[in-house]
């Protein structure tokens, strides 16, 4: 298998670096492809089934090949745009269509000319719509997902997709008089701050199967593992996977194939972002990029995290740390003229901060490229990529 070519990215040894070369005024994703290694190890080492990157949670062709490079195979894709992304850059990839409602004729290509054998359902129509559009080939698994009880995790899954547990058992045994494998799938929310939201759901699986009288063929225990950011007490990733790996044991078929589904506990640490002070109006920061930008899921309501900052200025001896004393709270407001293009915490930074300088944003991976607009003529695509 040929390493799949790498789009052209200039490469700095640190971040630093990178600012002293470019001055960037435009703000500058920057991947760091040892943290991605890193995440990517601990689901290969510890989770005892094949792992899915979400490919929602970063979608960049950068983010997909230091995934790929990192030893992920498998990739969770919720659209034929995703597929396509995907099969493009890494044509050896293996894609999992996991996305509950499908656009009509999506199913029929993403089997039919990418070979895609896993969906995802959570009623009869899309079940329907699914067998109609492949042909009800023998090699389909077909996913039903549950909607699984508030749990653990900031952002919860449940309230727009997911079936209770007796619609599921219906749907099961459907799928298997259809002769496609019945699977089960949920996703406890994202950002899970409980490792035991994984073994509840688990323990809901077990019981749709056994109202439904069915064997399951495999499990996907979704996405949800978080990412390190502020004000989240993140548990250790090792209670995470003890604690699923306890609950599986608990299964009629403790051998089933199991799949999880990462999306930001693989691309979080991964890429941080360089912006760069415009103006200071006292403890007002105007940078260069905002919540239209790549900060959208920060401004979501509810999402009460912040990303670690800290700021360098460049000067004569180079891109150095601004000292972290005499921290003091600023409020951070984006490049577009709408009133609400401000962040919505302040940030403790270095009083001397001023025009010029640099905030420099780490574990912004997830969430944030993919969802940024050209709202206002400011669309952010510079790289960088981090080799040290
Ligand atoms: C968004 C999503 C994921 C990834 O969720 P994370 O919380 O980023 O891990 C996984 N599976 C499905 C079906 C999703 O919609």
């Amino acid at each position: 298998m040929n390493a799949p070519v790498r789009p052209a990215m200039p490469q700095f040894a640190s971040i630093e670096k990178a600012i002293e070369a470019l001055d960037p005024v435009q703000p500058v994703y920057a991947v760091l492809p040892e943290k991605i290694r890193v995440a990517a190890r601990r689901f290969l080492d510890s989770f005892p089934g094949d792992t899915l990157y979400a490919v929602k949670s970063n979608a960049s062709p950068f983010m997909l090949k230091e995934i790929w490079d990192a030893g992920i195979r498998h990739f969770d894709t919720a659209s034929l745009g995703e597929i396509e992304i995907v099969k493009s850059l890494l044509p050896d990839a293996r894609c999992h269509f996991m996305a509950p409602v499908r656009l009509p004729g999506a199913a029929k290509i993403a089997y039919g000319k990418y070979g895609v054998t896993d969906y995802v359902v959570d009623c009869d129509f899309e079940l329907e719509k699914l067998l109609a559009e492949t042909g009800n080939p023998r090699d389909l698994r077909v996913f039903v997902r549950i909607a699984t009880s508030l749990g653990g995790a900031v952002l919860e899954m449940a309230s727009k997709f997911g079936a209770s547990p007796e619609e599921a058992a219906k749907l099961l045994k459907r799928v298997q008089a259809a002769g496609a494998a019945p699977c089960l799938t949920f996703h406890v929310g994202s950002q899970c701050l409980s490792p035991f939201s994984y073994a509840q759901a688990i323990e809901m699986a077990q019981r749709t199967a056994r109202f439904a009288g069915v064997e399951l063929k495999a499990l996907d225990i979704g996405g949800g593992f978080p990412g390190p950011l502020l004000g989240n007490d993140v548990p250790p990733f090792h209670w995470y996977f003890d604690t699923i790996t306890e609950a599986l044991r608990t299964l009629d078929n403790p051998q089933i194939p199991v799949m999880c589904e990462p999306g930001r506990a693989l691309s979080t640490e991964g890429m941080s972002l360089i912006t760069r002070v415009v103006l200071r109006k006292g403890q007002r920061l105007y940078i260069n990029d905002g919540r239209y930008g790549s900060f959208d899921e920060l401004c979501q309501p509810g999402f009460l995290a912040d990303y670690p900052v800290r700021a360098i200025t460049l000067g004569k001896k180079g891109a150095t740390p601004l000292p972290q004393k005499n921290l003091d709270s600023f409020r951070l407001f984006g490049p577009s003229c709408d009133t609400i293009d401000v962040l919505p915490r302040p940030f403790l930074l270095p009083d001397t901060i001023a025009a010029g300088d640099f905030i420099v944003f780490d574990a912004i991976g997830a969430y944030s490229v993919s969802s940024r607009s050209s709202f206002n003529g400011f669309y952010p695509d510079d790289w960088v990529r981090i080799t040290g």
